[in-house]
């Protein structure tokens, strides 16, 4: 079959690798339809390989299903959401809600991030991929609901949804500001959630007017800063949502007192020193973390079914399968590859 490959720093191209099998009884095999771009991908492929020599890429996808272990309740032709972290539901962690820290799985083992986990998953730009314990990781595509438009909800718009869902529950009506220095997918998806969870304001800060512009577009109020300049007030709650070490230290400036600062940027480049004199005195709640693909699956999906969640507005490039080596690092803030033998999108 063809897999989307990382085979150097910068390159990417269609490679012949093995099938995939059937392995368990809670096994199901997938074929990917559309594949969304992670904010991480980019920087995936810039790196390069790392111990293997090469990797599969994607994990951002809706699928169909193409075969099931015997006690998989799915048909052949389903098209199901896949989590993007792997994850058994059984186990202390993934039974609190916690599966991106899943007991059966080393850490960060997850499909097209093999330089991360040393493991090789397979990358759901790909003919076929293997979904274990699938009656907890994959969650079905609601009818109606376009592919297209929910490729990127196992990740990119669940981890924008959870950094805002539980403290507007804890706080409702609060205004809500997104920190946005990079990423930009993950934070127009945390202001669309914003606005969905019923926040009094939502607003995204940003230096590039294209992400700018998309928040306006999505009904939010741009708020144009380089991060360095003081800001006009703060907010109750704070995404913090990019890469850049002054932004994440913007973020903390803005977040009001005994407010909430949620971190979805995980400053790979290296450690960031914290003003924790500041969070104490102040007493700002900091959250961090990865988002729980498979708990949250279910819940995010169905907002995006019922279309409070309207992450199509988000996208700015759909591109055919075949094409995907020429377009993926591209420079657009939402990139969709779609199959164009895949049954054409639904009507909403
Ligand atoms: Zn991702
Ligand atoms: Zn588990």
């Amino acid at each position: 079959m063809r897999q989307l490959t990382c085979t150097a720093p910068g390159s990417v191209e269609w490679l012949e690798v093995p099938e995939p099998v059937l392995q368990e009884p809670t096994d199901v095999l997938v074929r990917p339809i559309a594949v969304a771009r992670c904010e991480i991908d980019p920087f995936l492929v810039l790196a390069g390989p790392t111990r293997a020599g090469a990797f599969a890429l994607g994990h951002e996808a809706v699928a169909e299903v193409v075969s099931t272990g015997d006690s998989i309740d799915l048909e052949t032709g389903d098209l199901v959401l896949p989590s993007f972290q792997l994850s058994c539901g059984t186990c202390p962690q993934c039974r609190r809600g916690n599966s991106a820290v899943c007991g059966r799985y080393p850490t960060l083992s997850d499909y097209g991030m093999e330089p991360l986990s040393g493991i090789e998953y397979g990358g759901m730009l790909s003919d076929l991929v293997r979904v274990p314990h699938a009656d907890t990781m994959l969650t079905p595509l609601p009818a109606g609901v376009d592919p297209v438009t929910a490729a990127s909800v196992p990740d990119n718009v669940l981890d924008g949804y959870r950094a805002v869902a539980p403290h507007l529950a804890a706080r409702p009506g609060a205004d809500v500001l997104i920190a946005c220095h990079g990423t930009p997918s993950i934070g127009l998806y945390a202001a669309q959630a914003a606005v969905a969870c019923g926040a009094g304001s939502v607003t995204l800060a940003s230096a590039e007017a294209t992400v700018l512009g998309l928040a306006e577009h999505i009904g939010v109020t741009p708020h144009r800063t380089d991060f360095a300049r003081r800001a006009p007030r703060r907010w109750e709650i704070v995404v913090d949502c990019g890469v850049e070490p002054d932004g994440l230290h913007w973020a903390i400036r803005v977040t009001e007192p005994e407010g909430v600062l949620h971190c979805v940027s995980s400053y790979v480049t290296g450690d960031v020193a914290l003003p924790l004199l500041r969070l104490y005195t102040l007493g700002i709640e900091l959250h961090i973390g990865r988002a729980h693909s498979a708990a949250l699956l279910p819940e995010v999906t169905a907002l995006v079914a019922d279309g409070r969640l309207r992450p199509e507005l988000v996208t700015t490039r759909v591109v055919d399968w075949e094409d995907a080596p020429t377009h993926f690092t591209e420079p657009t803030v939402k990139l969709v590859v779609v199959r164009s033998d895949s049954r054409p999108p639904l009507e909403r």
